[in-house]
């Protein structure tokens, strides 16, 4: 987004990000990928910079900021490593999560999820079924004054190393779509295990992985919103949570467009710098064209969420536009690149591989597809 369409509070949270970005980030982006191990103290560090809780309110220990800061700081982690923008989404999406759904008790689980004391994660996916989310089989049985919550979540972000999940689970099977809820689990509740860490192409570093829930007993009082009301409140969520994922894939692209632009000026083939072959150009010139043009859905989106407006279509052609054209715009960073760009010694290689991610995580895009038409079927 242009400097001057910015809020003072925008830039100088971008400068903040990009500061913190290119000292703290940069330099282990690379052996983020390579370990695959979760940087807990960067993790902290965001935290700890306020960062979490950017859209919290004050009297939550918050900032109060408008989601496209919040996207801001997305874009500028994904244009040095995608994989602490992902850590950035899953804290600020459960922090906002827990303030905005949470009761009274609930409540104050925000903060303690944007001071990075805990790392919370929502688990909606099993292994047979992702898309389809009222296919779920999890189950969550009353008791009294307790659930016994039997199942097994898949890719669970941060799984390996989260404090606190929260579980979308089916509490009466004869009311469909009616009969699911969310339950907050806490990690060391007796029948609550991990399973094997998922070996990703990309997005490496967030220690994503399965859980297994056998007869977990969780009071009543971990229960989030009414009975029967947890797939409504998931698949609202997901609208916020794919701003974040269209920001991560804007940053990606702009941090894959500089690395080119820049190996394009200095590499020299038939006597000139590779920038000036046109083919090269206009490879670059739609890059740069097709981040103008993701900032412009997720500015739309992100002021529609502030004004409490329906943002669904929005959001959907933001993630869908944006992942999209990170995928198609990093490939031609590669080839910019040429063989260079197909090694580990460039991170256009790295890019390309957490690119992929974009176009299937939070909804894959033939299901942004599908939100898209029907929202645009029903407007007439
Ligand atoms: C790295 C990673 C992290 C993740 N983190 C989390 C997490 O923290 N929490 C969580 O709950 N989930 C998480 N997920 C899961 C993710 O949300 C799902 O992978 C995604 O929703 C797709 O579901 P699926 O993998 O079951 O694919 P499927 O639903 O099996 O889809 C397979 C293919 O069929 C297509 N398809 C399915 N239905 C339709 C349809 N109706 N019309 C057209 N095409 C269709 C899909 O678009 C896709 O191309 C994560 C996944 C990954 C890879």
């Amino acid at each position: 987004m242009h400097d001057s369409f910015l809020t003072d509070e925008q830039r100088m949270i971008r400068q903040a990000v990009r500061e913190f970005a290119e000292k703290d980030v940069r330099p282990r982006a690379a052996e983020i990928d390579e370990t695959d191990e979760f940087p807990r103290d960067l993790y902290q560090k965001m935290a700890d910079l306020g960062w979490f809780g950017l859209l919290l309110p004050p009297e939550a220990g918050g900032s109060g900021a408008d989601t496209y800061s919040a996207s801001l700081v997305h874009q500028e982690l994904g244009r040095v490593s995608a994989a602490l923008a992902n850590m950035y989404a899953v804290a600020i999406e459960q922090a906002d999560f827990f303030w905005a759904l949470g009761n009274e008790a609930q409540r104050p689980l925000a903060r303690r999820v944007a001071s990075g004391e805990l790392i919370s994660c929502l688990a909606v996916t099993e292994s047979h079924t992702g898309s389809d989310v009222a296919a779920i089989t999890t189950t969550a049985v009353r008791g009294g004054d307790h659930y016994v919550i039997n199942g097994a979540k898949a890719f669970v972000t941060l799984g390996k190393v989260i404090d606190l999940l929260v579980i979308l689970a089916v509490t009466d099977r004869t009311k469909g779509k009616r009969g699911m809820s969310l339950f907050i689990i806490e990690r060391g509740t007796p029948g609550f295990s991990f399973g094997r860490k998922e070996r990703l192409m990309g997005i490496r570093g967030l220690a994503t992985g399965e859980v297994f829930l056998e007869n977990v007993r969780v009071p009543v009082a971990n229960r989030v919103g009414p009975e029967g009301e947890g797939l409504r409140v998931a698949l609202n969520g997901f609208n916020f949570a794919r701003i974040c994922m269209a920001s991560m894939a804007t940053g990606l692209t702009q941090g894959a467009y500089e690395e080119a632009l820049r190996y394009a000026r200095q590499r020299k083939a038939f006597g000139q710098a590779i920038y000036d072959f046109q083919a090269v150009q206009f490879m670059l010139a739609d890059m740069w064209v097709d981040i103008q043009a993701a900032q412009g859905l997720l500015w739309q989106a992100s002021k529609l969420r502030d004004a409490g407006r329906p943002y669904l279509a929005e959001a959907a052609a933001a993630k869908l536009f944006a992942s999209d054209m990170a995928v198609r715009n990093i490939s031609n960073a590669v080839q910019i690149h040429g063989g260079a760009g197909y090694t580990k010694d460039y991170p256009v290689e790295r890019m390309y591989r957490d690119a992929k991610l974009t176009q299937i995580y939070e909804g894959t895009n033939q299901i942004q597809r599908l939100i898209i038409a029907r929202q645009i079927a029903s407007a007439g």
